[in-house]
């Protein structure tokens, strides 16, 4: 099925880079959320981030305009039944998923194809409390999303092959690259990626080594663009905390049990660069680990 129209839900930090990514690739982008200043803010950031493409000449000045022009926004739900495509990327709780879908169902066309954003909630489960499991899929965009290149399609287990073609189709169209993978908890990058940074905070626990030592040591020993702490500080804790608890409970494995101090850390409120302080203090001019 061609898509032209794609409903976004939820215009928070994925759901406007979400936004953002479609209205330059030529989509008509209707993005919905609860809170009408939400839809403000995203509309303002998308503006912003694109603008930063235009002054480093990636995008032109008539490009921007016609993406702008592409974003509607929508604060009743309903106005996003007839588009071709919806993309959920709101709050990472079940409750507030299910709300979504259940008020979605009645007013959608009959070829709409959906999909969530979600990190960790099992696609199959979602799927099957919408009146079309075959049309449903995990749709997994990386943050920030203009600059991450992978999308991950997650089938569940009752998606059928067309929808998983058309959105095979969409991300090349997005000029972004699929990774296919099968809905298990995490999928395949924070499967791979938070039990490494789970055992880089059990290295720093056990005293190992510190901030420094550890992040420098991977980034100089394994050629990591960033270090797995400071990658940490920078996903969020209370992120990292989440994913493992999901892996630890979906896989029934003690060896994704979440760090002590990785609770520690979300117990104080210190959750990375959005509360100024985690494994790196950033309230200063340069980040100071914090142990
Ligand atoms: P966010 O908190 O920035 O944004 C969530 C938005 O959803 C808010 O604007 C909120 O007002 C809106 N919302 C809440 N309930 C709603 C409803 N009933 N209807 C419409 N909008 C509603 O969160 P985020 O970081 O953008 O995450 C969104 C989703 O993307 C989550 O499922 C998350 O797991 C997933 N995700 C996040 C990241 C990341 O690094 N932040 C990466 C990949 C995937």
């Amino acid at each position: 099925m061609a898509i032209q129209t794609v409903g976004i839900v939820g215009a928070g930090q994925m759901g406007n880079g979400i936004a953002h990514v479609f209205a330059l690739a030529g989509y008509d982008v209707l993005m919905n959320d609860v809170s009408a200043e939400s839809l403000a803010k995203a509309l303002a950031t998308i503006d912003r981030n694109i603008e930063r493409q235009v002054s480093r000449g990636k995008v032109t000045a008539e490009a921007k305009a016609d993406a702008m022009a592409r974003i509607k926004t929508s604060l009743t739900i309903a106005d996003l039944g007839p588009c071709d495509l919806i993309i959920e990327a709101a709050t990472e709780k079940e409750s507030v998923k299910d709300a979504i879908f259940k008020a979605l169902v009645p007013h959608l066309a009959a070829g709409t194809i959906l999909t969530s954003n979600t990190s960790s909630i099992s696609i199959t489960r979602l799927a099957s409390r919408t009146d079309r499991p075959e049309k449903f899929m995990g749709f997994h965009f990386m943050n920030p999303v203009p600059v991450m290149q992978l999308v991950e399609l997650i089938r569940g287990i009752a998606t059928d092959q067309a929808t998983w073609d058309s959105l095979h189709q969409v991300v090349a169209r997005l000029g972004k690259t699929a990774a296919s993978a099968e809905d298990f908890p995490a999928f395949i990058v924070n499967r791979i990626l938070m039990p490494m940074i789970n055992e880089a905070v059990y290295t720093l626990y056990e005293g190992v080594g510190s901030v420094k030592s550890i992040d420098e040591s991977l980034k100089l020993g394994a050629n990591h663009p960033m270090g797995p702490l400071e990658l940490a500080d920078f996903i969020g804790l209370d992120t990292c905390l989440a994913i493992m608890n999901v892996l630890h409970e979906g896989l029934a494995d003690t060896k994704y049990r979440p760090c002590p101090l990785l609770t520690k850390y979300v117990e104080a409120g210190w959750l990375g660069r959005k509360t100024q302080r985690g494994f790196y203090d950033y309230r200063g001019d340069v980040p100071v680990p914090t142990r």
